[in-house]
């Protein structure tokens, strides 16, 4: 890896911004065109990809393909609709203004800066890129440097399938992020945590650079006790140990009603065998913890509550079983942050009151979960809570629709992507309104005299 100075990076921009007023990007053939070549850079690299997301976490050869190669579904979508997406669009216009037309003409920002974590390094690099091409920018990536073996093979295949005055990727840790965020954008696309999240909106302002944060929080997990038990126990395992709980969206604790809580953690216990094994540790199905930084802090973890499944761990390989915390409080520090690993709090409530008043005095989380067949219910949770998203009887699965605008609200996030989402988050709408010269309507200039009965009858008031 090559460290670039502030020199280098300035010089990158400017080829960019070059490059962008050239006026290339905007014809919406060459973006269809170079959406072609992203897909067929990832599936040309099926196997590299795989190799890079196995040396990085550890991750299955089938997690891999759902949840990184998956990028494909999301480019399709964009071949599919990008010359609808970029077409002007009629705005309607009042009756008073019958001799105007109006349209709104989405236009690209420019040259884009796309900083990615390193929990899903390839796809979520990938996804906000797809929205980027599609708006007709040019972007700058950088990818995270805790996921080295896939950031490096990001570098190497984006500059082999696109030019750097086009897409350039630029390797690098928190000081290669400081120098990118010094220098002006004209958009910036973060994923990451909270607490860096902020650091980049400060570095941002400075420029007026406008931001997209896609953040994190603790995604709270409902589970009523008009359920399909089976189902309910599979989905929450599924969504939580996916990726070894290293998942933005991944349910981050479980709000139980009192009624089923003990079938239900019976229930939990038997599917992680189901999953992995006597010994999770020897499953080829289930990653290791990313960085000794995440392995130190997550143990701590370990220690609030009762531990009543899992709770192993292997320091030399970062491996910590699935595990499963009773008893465990708001106040204890596994409540507190974000978990970002294998271990689930079960916490049980009496009355839901309860659960969503729990929910609501913490920060609005990136998605919530809710299991139960009672419609009333899922409608009062829907109505008395604020999320990113919410999922009903299942976890994870509505990042797959790319119909559906992904992103947090509150400390969870700013803004969203995928599909028309993407495309709008890359675009500015401008706006345009067309008069005729074939009359003129003398009702709005100087003298005034005589014309404010006129203009109180358009107004009205
Ligand atoms: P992170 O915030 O530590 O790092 C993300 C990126 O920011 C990396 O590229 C890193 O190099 C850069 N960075 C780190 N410190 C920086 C600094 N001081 N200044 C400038 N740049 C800096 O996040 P992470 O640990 O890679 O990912 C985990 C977090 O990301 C979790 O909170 C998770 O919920 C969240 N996340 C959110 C989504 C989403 O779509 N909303 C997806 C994945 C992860």
């Amino acid at each position: 890896m090559i460290t670039l100075e502030t020199t280098d990076i300035k010089a990158i921009i400017n080829q960019q911004q070059d490059f962008f007023q050239t006026g290339k990007t905007k014809d919406v053939n060459f973006r269809l065109t170079q959406l072609k070549i992203l897909k067929q850079l990832v599936i040309e690299n099926k196997e590299a990809v795989k190799e890079a997301l196995k040396a990085d976490l550890c991750k299955s050869e089938f997690e891999t393909y759902a949840t990184e190669i998956g990028v494909i579904k999301e480019i399709d979508y964009a071949i599919k609709n990008i010359k609808n997406w970029a077409k002007p669009k009629k705005a309607a216009v009042p009756w008073d203004f019958f001799n105007y037309s109006a349209k709104i003409y989405p236009e690209p920002l420019g040259v884009v800066l796309i900083i990615g974590p390193w929990n899903y390094p390839f796809q979520l690099i990938i996804s906000p890129l797809v929205g980027a091409i599609s708006a007709g920018n040019c972007s700058i990536l950088k990818p995270s440097e805790i996921a080295p073996h896939t950031a490096n093979l990001v570098s190497q295949l984006i500059s082999k399938y696109f030019p750097p005055e086009y897409i350039k990727v630029i390797e690098g840790g928190v000081e290669t992020s400081q120098k990118l965020l010094a220098e002006k954008f004209d958009h910036i696309f973060f994923t990451g945590g909270t607490a860096i999240g902020k650091i980049v909106m400060a570095a941002a302002a400075k420029h007026l650079t406008p931001v997209t944060l896609e953040l994190g929080g603790k995604s709270p997990c409902i589970v009523d006790s008009q359920i399909n038990l089976e189902h309910t126990i599979k989905r929450i395992i599924w969504g939580k140990f996916i990726n070894a709980g290293q998942t933005c969206i991944a349910p981050d604790y479980l709000l139980v009603d009192k009624k089923i809580k003990a079938d239900l953690v019976q229930s939990l216990k038997k599917c992680i065998q189901e999953f992995y094994g006597e010994n999770p540790e020897i499953s080829p199905d289930f990653p290791r913890i990313i960085s000794q930084k995440h392995f130190d802090r997550l143990t701590k973890f370990l220690n609030c509550g009762e531990i009543i499944a899992g709770g192993e761990t292997n320091s030399e390989t970062f491996y910590i079983a699935p595990t499963l915390l009773d008893n465990v409080s708001f106040t204890d520090a596994v409540m507190e942050e974000e978990i970002f690993g294998p271990i689930l709090p079960i916490i049980e409530y009496t009355d839901i009151e309860e659960a969503i008043n729990l929910i609501n005095s913490k920060p609005k989380p990136l998605a919530l979960y809710i299991f139960s067949d009672d419609k009333n219910l899922q409608q009062k949770i829907l109505q008395e809570t604020s999320s990113g998203g919410v999922c009903i009887n299942d976890t994870i699965m509505q990042v797959g629709i790319s119909s559906l605008p992904f992103g947090g609200v509150g400390d969870s996030g700013i803004g969203s992507y995928h599909g028309k989402a993407g495309f709008d988050t890359f675009s500015h709408d401008k706006s345009v309104l067309k008069n005729t010269f074939l009359f003129d309507l003398n009702w709005r200039y100087a003298p005034y005299k005589g014309k404010l009965s006129l203009l109180k009858k358009i107004i009205g008031g």
